[in-house]
């Protein structure tokens, strides 16, 4: 999707007034009537029709009126919504081009004031697995709070606790540094997704991290769930950075919990060997790497081990669950994590393999009552348009660096 911040620019208070009317009006209707977004901005002079009409033209809102006169918000809207948010926030500044579109998401490059680079991602649940996500309906249809946007959110914030979370614990993430509805804001990572390389110097040393880290998550009751070349990020030096973590679950912690238990055996929880066996495939393949039983036989290992050499129940079971505090600090909770989870199930039985693209937010289905903000007054200050977005300035500013360079 394109995203074209120029627009920030132009749009007035009353433009991101009534924005901010129809996210909150859609909290509890798929299609917000326009008397309710009339009510909800109460613009001092009024003109809601045609700040509407405005918002409608840059493809920031979507009007409907097979029921009744009503409008809801657009991906671009949602984004605009939380790119002005943090700008506010004195987040970043501007917004640049953009560097990724995974699976279910779009990352951009954004500058702060002070001209640091970060990463933004605007998750997009449902655009790719939208078939999957269309099976889950049925599960869905009678959940209230369902919608495209609140899950998106969810996955924002999932990922924001989980990176700030392991970055704490002294896992090689990106730094986690803002979250605003379904948008995070993280450190870039150098150096390009481990897909993209076709050689190394050090193949074996890499793989051993990076399984290490696979056991060592595992330890801690975590597994990444989609963890393969494309979401594994590795720089000029080697160094290993581990992206993307909207599926991790330590809710699967009782899964292995029960396996070890059950079986002595630790490795059946099925998305853990899912997670061992995409890294192994990989680095067979692309490196010539030829394996031994299992990665954990080393005696070297960094990992507490049992004889069989899979991390030992002991070390797992002393830091089960050990995030809770840490993800509820972040503010994401027992509730958010059973919501994301059952949509995200789905998901996960295709991870990978359905990388075709579809756009949920243009299907005229997407239904989106979102919760925040808690009332437009919170969001006032958001509509100060002091911003200098400037996509070009930026890509020139990178252009005259790597010269420099
Ligand atoms: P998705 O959840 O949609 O798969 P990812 O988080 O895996 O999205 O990101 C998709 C791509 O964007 C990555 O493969 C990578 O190239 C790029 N990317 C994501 N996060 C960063 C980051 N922090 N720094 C640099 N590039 C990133
Ligand atoms: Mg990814």
């Amino acid at each position: 999707m394109k995203l074209d911040v120029d627009v920030l620019r132009y749009l007035s208070k009353d433009d991101f007034r009534v924005l901010t009317a129809v996210e909150m009006g859609m909290r509890n209707h798929e299609i917000v009537p326009w008397e309710l977004i009339h009510r909800i901005a109460s613009l001092k002079h009024g003109g809601t029709y045609k700040v509407l009409k405005n918002l409608l033209k840059h493809k920031l809102i979507h009007h409907d009126s097979s029921k009744y006169d009503g409008y809801r918000l657009t991906y671009l809207g949602y984004d605009f919504l939380a790119i002005k948010a943090l700008v506010n926030r004195g987040v970043f500044a501007s917004v640049g081009r953009r560097i990724g579109a995974g699976k279910e998401s779009d990352i951009f490059e954004v500058a702060t004031e002070d001209g640091t680079i970060l990463a933004m991602k605007l998750h997009r649940l449902g655009r790719i697995s939208f078939r999957a996500v269309k099976s889950k309906r049925d599960y869905l249809r009678h959940r209230q709070s369902f919608n495209w946007l609140y899950l998106s959110r969810l996955a924002a914030l999932k990922e924001f606790a989980f990176m700030k979370a392991l970055g704490e614990h002294g896992f090689p993430v990106p730094k986690a540094v803002d979250c605003n509805r379904h948008c995070v804001v993280m450190s870039l990572v150098q150096g390009h997704p481990l897909v993209q390389v076709k050689e190394m110097p050090n193949p074996e040393t890499v793989f051993e991290t990076i399984v290490g880290l696979v056991v060592r998550l595992a330890e801690h009751g975590l597994i990444h769930c989609d963890f393969n070349e494309f979401n594994i990020m590795i720089d000029d030096d080697e160094k290993v950075t581990i992206i993307d973590f909207p599926q991790m679950s330590h809710e699967l912690c009782n899964e292995i919990l029960h396996s070890y238990l059950l079986f002595n055996a630790f490795p059946s929880c099925r998305y853990f060997e899912r997670d061992v066996e995409c890294i192994f495939k990989f680095f067979q393949k692309r490196f010539n790497l030829s394996f031994e039983e299992h990665p954990t036989d080393d005696d070297d290992s960094p990992v507490e081990t049992d004889q069989a050499g899979w991390p030992s129940f002991s070390s797992i079971s002393k830091t089960a669950g050990f995030l809770d505090k840490e993800l509820a600090a972040s503010g994401f909770t027992r509730k958010e994590q059973d919501d994301i989870d059952k949509f995200i199930e789905g998901g996960n039985n295709d991870a990978g393999s359905d990388r075709e693209s579809e756009d949920a937010g243009s299907d005229g289905e997407s239904a989106d009552p979102v919760s925040e903000p808690e009332s437009i007054e919170d969001e006032e200050h958001i509509s100060a348009p002091t911003i200098s977005l400037d996509p070009l300035q930026l890509q020139e500013k990178d252009k005259a660096e790597k010269s420099q360079s």
